[in-house]
């Protein structure tokens, strides 16, 4: 028998995309999936509550949490963006809540409420699922589509939906149907520094402004940053290793991090200085730290790297020490020489070609009744349940538009 839809890869855009198909009037779906658990990325992500989206709906802002797709996310989210993936859930039994940050996780805060409310949509709307059933290689029929499943069963299918995610054997079938990929890099990871001076402040967190130069293209971002015992982490420092990502792939992860650990103006800084040289003239420097939000672990710090002794008195402090550390709290710098460790997530920028998909539909422009949904497309987004909205949205789009007449 012919199905009307196989999905490839059990995972949260398959899973989308199979349950939207068959609400929409296909009769026959099925989800292949290679391991013996669907949805196990589910399981594990957001620190195994599952951020499960944003509530940042404004397309004009939530774009800008894509560094590939951006253009493309417009249209797509036109039709489903994170206010209508926060209702599909409600509405199929799933409580919400909405983290202080726009964070959206189940109310119980665990994915696998997540996983089975996804299920069992899916068995109560007629999805047919086998897990352990790896596809290997796809040929065109006349009918659409024979697949070749590990252990040699094979499926005919009338429409096939590629969500693989980053794993290789989606791009790889991808190709063998003609489409390009773009090479796969690592998105969401921290960064490391040989510099030591700053290990003693691990842990600590602070909102800080950040600049990232990598072969001299620039990249800007404001928010909390965390000391690490090997250089930098947290959500501003992995938004940055997105947006940069490529070039820094492309450079070996070398690049220039200069961090204004206070957030304010060189001037300003100079005058708060002025003032505790004149009221605090007499006091320590260790013991009176002129900045309120400045942690005294990387006051000290700071101190030690400009070789200024903290038992000195406000007072004795010369104009030169007073500058140094104007530009150590504005403008200090480090060098990145390799990829740290990654967050909580991490995604694979690059996959299937923007170029190659219609994204009014997610049909490949090259194969007709071939669809792709989710991180196996060359589209990735920043921490904030910004990867699975980009999976919600073209899983659901792509359900949407397979049809059959
Ligand atoms: C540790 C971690 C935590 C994360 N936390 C979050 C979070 O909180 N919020 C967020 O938005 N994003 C998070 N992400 C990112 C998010 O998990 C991914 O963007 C998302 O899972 C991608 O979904 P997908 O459906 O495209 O692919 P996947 O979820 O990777 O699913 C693809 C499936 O396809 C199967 N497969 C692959 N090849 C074949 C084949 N040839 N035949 C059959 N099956 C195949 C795989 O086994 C897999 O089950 C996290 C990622 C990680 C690694």
């Amino acid at each position: 028998m012919i199905s009307d839809l196989v999905v490839i890869g059990g995972g949260a855009s398959g899973f989308m995309g199979a349950i939207t198909a068959i609400s929409n009037g296909l009769r026959s779906v099925v989800i292949l999936e290679s391991t013996s658990k669907v949805l196990e990325k589910v399981r594990i992500s957001g620190g195994g509550r599952c951020n499960l989206t944003n509530s940042c709906c404004e397309i004009s802002n939530l774009v800008n949490n894509y560094p590939r797709g951006e253009k493309q996310l417009i249209g797509l989210f036109n039709r489903f963006s994170t206010m209508e993936a926060f209702d599909w859930f409600q509405k199929k039994g799933l409580s919400l809540k909405v983290e202080q940050d726009g964070r959206v996780f189940p109310c119980s805060d665990s994915s696998d409420d997540v996983i089975k409310c996804l299920t069992s949509v899916a068995k109560k709307s007629g999805v047919k699922i086998f897990t352990n059933s790896h596809v290997k290689q796809i040929r065109i029929i006349k009918e659409g589509f024979n697949l070749l499943v590990k252990g040699n069963n094979s499926f005919d299918t009338k429409n096939i939906l590629i969500c693989t995610g980053g794993h290789p054997s989606g791009r790889r079938l991808a190709k063998s149907l003609g489409h390009s990929i773009i090479q796969p890099v690592p998105s969401l990871f921290s960064f490391s520094t040989s510099e030591k001076h700053l290990r003693s402040c691990s842990g600590i967190t602070l909102d800080v402004q950040v600049n990232l130069t990598v072969n001299k293209k620039k990249y800007a971002e404001n928010g909390p940053i965390l000391i690490t015992h090997k250089g930098f982490s947290g959500p501003v420092i992995l938004r940055l290793s997105a947006f940069s990502a490529r070039n820094l792939h492309a450079n070996k992860y070398n690049g220039e991090l200069r961090i204004n650990w206070l957030c304010m103006d060189e001037n300003k800084v100079r005058s708060r200085l002025d003032y505790y040289k004149f009221v605090y003239g007499k006091k320590l420097l260790f013991n009176n730290k002129p900045f309120k939000n400045l942690p005294r672990s990387l006051w000290k710090c700071i101190l030690l790297s400009l070789k200024i002794d903290g038992k000195l008195k406000w007072a004795e402090i010369s104009k030169y020490e007073k500058e140094s550390m104007v530009r150590c709290l504005t403008r200090n710098t480090y060098l990145i020489n390799s990829r740290g460790p990654y967050g909580e997530e991490f995604v694979t920028a690059g996959g299937v070609s923007l170029n190659e998909i219609n994204f009014k539909t997610m049909e490949s422009k090259i194969c007709k009744g071939l669809f792709f949904a989710g991180e196996v497309i060359d589209i990735d987004g920043v921490t904030g349940g910004f990867n699975f909205q980009h999976c919600w949205t073209s899983g659901w789009v792509a359900g949407k538009s397979i049809d059959l007449k």
